[in-house]
């Protein structure tokens, strides 16, 4: 099975396994955990940030992240297609107790007049007590559900320089923040320096096991390492892990270009097949997402499956697909026949009136 869903699916290597074995570990709740405060320290200073908390998952560092810039009440900005807000089982609501207040993000990316306009304007005549206050902008890069897109760094800056002039904070959800530097050869400091808060993955395209981290002013993160106490996340010898994350920090940044051209790969390999929609142009990472016209999507994923190919669906007419450490050139041509047979099968069935480019649906 070519297993293409995400690139949370990806394994361990040997030499990550070794490193996790001989790992120094202490209790992370006391804050002795040395493995896990080396992780801590080398993610803040990569991130040009004070200090870094590591937790979990992505989704525990965005929410408590959120949870620490905000009280219960506030409204939060967040692109519509955001995976804070769509993706992490309705967190900011039960955990922050927050308003959502959509931008209708481009592929995630948005402007700063998108901004301006969900904040209004305030007068004198109308009662500031009325609104829920807007206390934090969200902004999401790469963006999944935008296909992998990466922010250009002139937008993000003009939108976070206009978000900070209004008085809000920023979160920089970068669970794949690693491959726009990949990409572009901008530093992740670069991009992290317009944000108060940023969250990156470990478990994504970096292939460690288990863990994200959380970075901002010590301050911002003493306040967050309460709330990830709080909702559970407090984990005593940590290290085993950490050390997962630490190896694939050191060890698997530089490789992702690997995986942008296997991506290149796949999406030139199926473009022009019968029934796909597919823009090669709005590939600019790792993630491939295509539309297909010519079955429902769900049925679509089930005839690659039947052929060995696991990708997952997108809403009806979208399907994803990830290529990651572990998969190689020869699985990606592989996958592309896979696909090439099931869409040349069905190309009979293939509805002409369609004109869109990209799947319309949201999903993983
Ligand atoms: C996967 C992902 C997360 C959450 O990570 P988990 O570790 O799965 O909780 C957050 N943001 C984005 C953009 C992601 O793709």
């Amino acid at each position: 099975m070519i297993d293409l869903r995400s690139d949370t699916c990806s394994q361990p290597t040997h030499a990550m396994r070794s490193a996790m074995a001989s790992a120094i570990v202490g209790d992370d709740v006391y804050g002795d955990d040395p493995t896990v405060k080396e992780l801590e320290r080398e993610v803040a200073a990569l991130l040009g940030k004070e200090d870094a908390v590591y937790m979990v998952t992505g989704t525990m560092t965005n929410q408590v992240g959120i949870r620490a810039h905000t009280e219960p009440g506030d409204a939060v900005l967040f692109d519509q297609n955001a995976h804070v807000y769509l993706l992490e089982g309705g967190a900011p609501a039960a955990l922050s107790g927050v308003l959502p207040r959509l931008l209708p993000g481009n592929r995630g990316v948005f402007s700063p007049e998108n901004v301006s306009a969900a904040l209004g304007e305030a007068h004198r005549f109308f009662p500031n007590t009325i609104p829920a206050p807007v206390k934090l902008l969200c902004l999401e890069n790469t963006h999944n559900i935008g296909g992998g897109k990466i922010w250009p760094l002139a937008q993000l800056k003009d939108v976070c320089d206009l978000a900070r002039s209004r008085g809000l904070s920023l979160h920089l959800d970068g669970a794949r923040l690693w491959h726009a530097t990949a990409s572009t050869g901008i530093a992740e400091a670069e991009y992290a320096k317009h944000f108060d808060s940023v969250s990156v993955c470990f478990s994504k395209g970096l292939g460690a096991p288990v863990g994200s981290a959380l970075a901002g002013s010590k301050e911002f993160i003493d306040r967050a390492r309460r709330f990830k106490q709080q909702i559970g996340g407090g984990f005593r010898q940590a290290g085993i892990i950490a050390a997962g994350a630490l190896f694939a920090l050191r060890h698997h940044r530089e490789r992702l270009l690997e995986d942008h051209e296997h991506a290149q790969l796949l999406a030139h390999g199926i473009a022009d097949l019968p029934g796909i929609e597919l823009d090669v142009a709005t590939v600019e990472t790792n993630i491939v997402r295509f539309g297909i016209n010519s079955l429902p999507a769900g049925e679509f994923v089930e005839k690659l499956y039947e052929r060995g190919l696991y990708v997952l669906p997108s809403g009806t007419d979208g399907v994803r697909a990830i290529p990651y450490l572990n998969i190689s050139r020869k699985q990606i041509r592989e996958a592309i026949d896979i696909i090439a047979s099931v869409a040349e099968a069905h190309a009979n069935t293939a509805g002409a009136s369609k004109t869109s480019k990209q799947p319309s649906g949201s999903g993983y």
